[in-house]
């Protein structure tokens, strides 16, 4: 049909990896660029896309069968270039969909207008650039009170909203609309029981704070530091990277702001990522008061609206700074000089679900491609990144001391093989930690007791036939959560009563186990005059959190019970004590990364005791007082570790040293998921003999959600052969039955 002569490569938003050719027709001829949204013709519906080249050749195509594209719907690219290559490239990497691909960089607003546009009729043929809808008019803000309701008063959607503003913090109520039917008639009531309030803001985006932070002058550098400034000035403008490795509470924060300072006298841009759990207001207002209102934050919590409204500013230089999670890595910071990953060591930056990415890896993808420094800062550096630092791809800077000068924590190692309960009675209430808590205490000061199991009773034991009870639809044993009397599986968040007694038996059971809802509550009857906090997935979710964190700050709490999420950054003045609990409940999981994670969690959380003026104790509780992790962390000794560990891996042959990549497959039928597994297995054999194939095995959770799981491991010393055969395997996919789902995990983080 198609007498046009320049055509469009369009990305659409489906689960397809290729890119669709469309012709331009006549009347749009000129008004097409890469990066900015189209609306194509998709079998019979139609599709906003993302333009992602131009070309005036029709080689290789059918001029027959390419269509007209519909309409533009930007007239500037809603993508910039360079983040649109760096997402053509992140594709190439994870064999992902581009469609996909483009979904993570586009805020759901962007995608949501086209949708919008279409049912209002406002498209026509040929017709843009459309309008897109500003979001600037005044917004209510809803935000959860501290007061608590009556038990069992509150149902439906007013109880569903609560737990939503309480989890996530304020909201918008467009947004709380968009997600709970009647969230208008809950807010109502809630407001009513005082158990919201609501706050008219007008104009969105300005961040919640309105008030103006004052800017804070920089402290003097310590020569560690400034030496790491130095080297870090003075690549700026090509694209080289850095390893930060300094010990908790070094002032590594304090290095990448004044990096960025340097990166904004060039006139370019910086975008920070940090995990998730380290947003905390603490470490935004540090960058709010050195960088003003040049900063933009993106967080999970941030309403669609507020964070489209970011995206913008971003996108048009108003914003120049980027400081988010994981998913800043796809902000459009303009003219991108620096790219900063703290905590590059974390898990969190590893996404499972969707496209699995990994923000570490990416963030030095996109810098390099930007010609932008990087900086990975870590405590514990990932054995990821310190291989990089050994092929000289990472040049390594050092802070060896604590900026404020307080010496680091003394660590003992507490074997429980010798010394039983204190007086509480609890097994892993040791005495020696007994006996550190109350010292603690009596001087005053705060302690963090870390334990990396939530609820009550990690285990509901029958006695007569001597099973522990799992969830319905996965291999894993549930966790009793006193609380509610309820009976949870962490795998799918499924959950029921406890039963009376054993289904299977009639047994009498018992709670097995600790957890740390049972050690907030063995800690808070050893210790009657402490106020016993807790921080775990249970408690507190985003905002909460830190409100959790600024109690413990303020001085309003003396012990604080929690998970991973006590072990992060915080800034804590007055804890002089950490207890570990059980170390070796990290230790043990079957990962071949089991080991340096537990490390990591050891020197993380040690590392929050005695930051500042008062000396600070570690007690790490243990079965295994020899194990390396457990050695090395008390030793302070990070290198010791990773020597050891690179050691192990190139023994082994496990990344650093090879590539990886997990094909995960799942069906409800076991015969079926296993069948699969094996065919993907025998395509994957056949295409590259350099890719050692492992398996088909039952993955470590044999069954999840109702589908069983099997795994297929693929591992090469090389990327290309790995590629190929992960491309010959999502060529394969058709051909396996409808209830199959395969997931390419290309470097996977999570084993299990
Ligand atoms: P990290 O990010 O390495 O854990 P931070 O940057 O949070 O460390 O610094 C730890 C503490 O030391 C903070 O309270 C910070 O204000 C302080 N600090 C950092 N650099 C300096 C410096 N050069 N002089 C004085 N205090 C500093
Ligand atoms: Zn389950």
């Amino acid at each position: 049909m198609s007498d046009a002569t320049a055509f469009a490569e369009v990305g659409v938003p489906v689960p397809l990896g290729q890119r669709f050719t469309y012709a331009i027709p006549a009347s749009l001829a000129g008004r097409v660029v890469a990066g900015a949204r189209v609306l194509c013709e998709f079998g019979r519906r139609k599709l906003a896309g993302v333009v992602l080249a131009v070309r005036d050749d029709a080689a290789g195509l059918d001029p027959a069968r390419v269509k007209p594209l519909v309409a533009v719907l930007d007239a500037e690219p809603v993508l910039p270039g360079e983040l649109l290559q760096f997402l053509e490239e992140l594709a190439r990497y994870y064999v992902a969909p581009i469609g996909e691909v483009l979904r993570l960089a586009l805020p759901a607003v962007e995608r949501e207008v086209v949708r919008e546009l279409e049912a209002q009729g406002e498209l026509l043929p040929g017709e843009g650039p459309a309008r897109t809808r500003q979001v600037g008019r005044p917004v209510l803000l809803a935000q959860a009170t501290d007061r608590v309701e009556e038990p069992g008063r509150l149902r439906g959607q007013a109880a569903a909203v609560l737990a939503w503003l309480r989890g996530n913090g304020p909201t918008f109520v467009s947004e709380l609309s968009a997600r709970h039917g009647n969230a208008r008639a809950a807010l109502r009531k809630l407001v009513e029981l005082e158990l919201v309030t609501l706050e008219r803001r007008s104009g969105v985006g300005r961040g919640t704070d309105a008030e103006e932070l004052a800017r804070d002058a920089p402290p003097e550098l310590l020569p560690a530091q400034r030496a790491a400034v130095d080297a870090i000035g003075a690549a700026l403008g090509r694209s080289e990277g850095f390893l930060l490795f300094g010990v908790t509470g070094s002032g590594k924060t304090e290095v990448y702001m004044h990096a960025i300072a340097r990166c904004r006298e060039q006139g370019r841009g910086a975008l920070v990522l940090v995990p998730e759990i380290a947003l905390t207001p603490q470490l935004l207002g540090r960058f709010r008061a050195r960088f003003g209102d040049e900063v933009g934050v993106l967080h999970s919590a941030l309403p669609e609206a507020a964070r489209h409204r970011m995206w913008q500013r971003l996108r048009s230089g108003e914003l120049r700074i980027a400081v988010g999670a994981r998913s800043a890595l796809f902000a459009p910071v303009r003219d991108l000089g620096l790219v900063i990953v703290d905590e590059e060591h974390d898990g969190s930056f590893k996404q499972e679900e969707g496209v699995r990415y990994h923000a570490r890896d990416m963030a030095l993808l996109r810098a390099h491609r930007a010609s932008a420094v990087t900086v990975l800062g870590s405590a514990t550096p990932s054995l990821e990144s310190v291989a990089l630092v050994r092929r000289g791809k990472l040049t390594e800077l050092t802070l060896p001391e604590r900026a404020t000068r307080a010496a680091m924590p003394s660590v003992e190692i507490i074997d429980l093989r010798r010394f039983g309960p204190g007086p509480s009675g609890e097994r892993l209430l040791s005495l020696p930690l007994h006996r550190a808590l109350e010292k603690c205490l009596e001087a005053g000061e705060q302690a963090i007791v870390f334990l990396n199991r939530r609820g009550f009773a990690p285990a509901v034991l029958c006695q007569g036939c001597g099973v522990v009870q799992s969830c319905k639809l996965c291999s894993v044993a549930l966790t009793y959560h006193r609380r509610d009397g309820s009976v949870r599986c962490h795998y799918c968040d499924s959950l029921g009563p406890l039963p009376e007694r054993c289904p299977a038996c009639s047994g009498v059971l018992t709670l097995e186990g600790l957890g740390t809802e049972r050690l907030e509550a063995a800690l808070a009857e050893a210790f009657p005059a402490a106020r016993v906090g807790r921080l775990d997935r249970d408690v507190a979710a985003g905002a909460k959190s830190a409100r959790i964190i600024e109690r413990m700050r303020r001085g309003e709490l003396d012990i604080l019970v929690g998970t991973q999420m006590v072990t992060k950054g915080h800034d804590l003045p007055r804890v002089t004590l950490v207890g570990v609990v059980n170390a070796d409940a990290a230790l043990s999981i079957p990962d071949f990364r089991a080991s340096e994670r537990g490390f990591q969690l050891l020197v993380q959380v040690a590392g929050r005791a005695g930051r500042h003026e008062r000396s600070g104790r570690v007690l790490i509780q243990t079965y295994n007082p020899d194990h390396p992790a457990v050695v090395c962390a008390a030793r302070h000794d990070v290198p010791a570790f990773l020597e050891g560990e690179l050691r192990e891996r190139q023994e082994v042959g496990y990344p650093p040293f090879r590539r990886l990549a997990l094909v995960r497959v799942s069906a409800v039928d076991e015969g079926v998921a296993r069948q699969a597994a094996g065919r993907l297995a025998a395509v994957a054999r056949k295409t590259a003999s350099e890719v050692e194939v492992i398996g088909p095995a039952p993955a470590p959770i044999a069954r999840q959600r109702n589908r069983f799981r099997f795994r297929v491991m693929l591992r090469a010393r090389d990327r290309a052969p790995l590629r190929a055969v992960l491309l010959a395997l999502a060529r394969f996919l058709p051909e396996l039955h409808r209830d199959v789902r395969v997931v390419l995990d290309v470097d996977p983080v999570s084993m299990l």
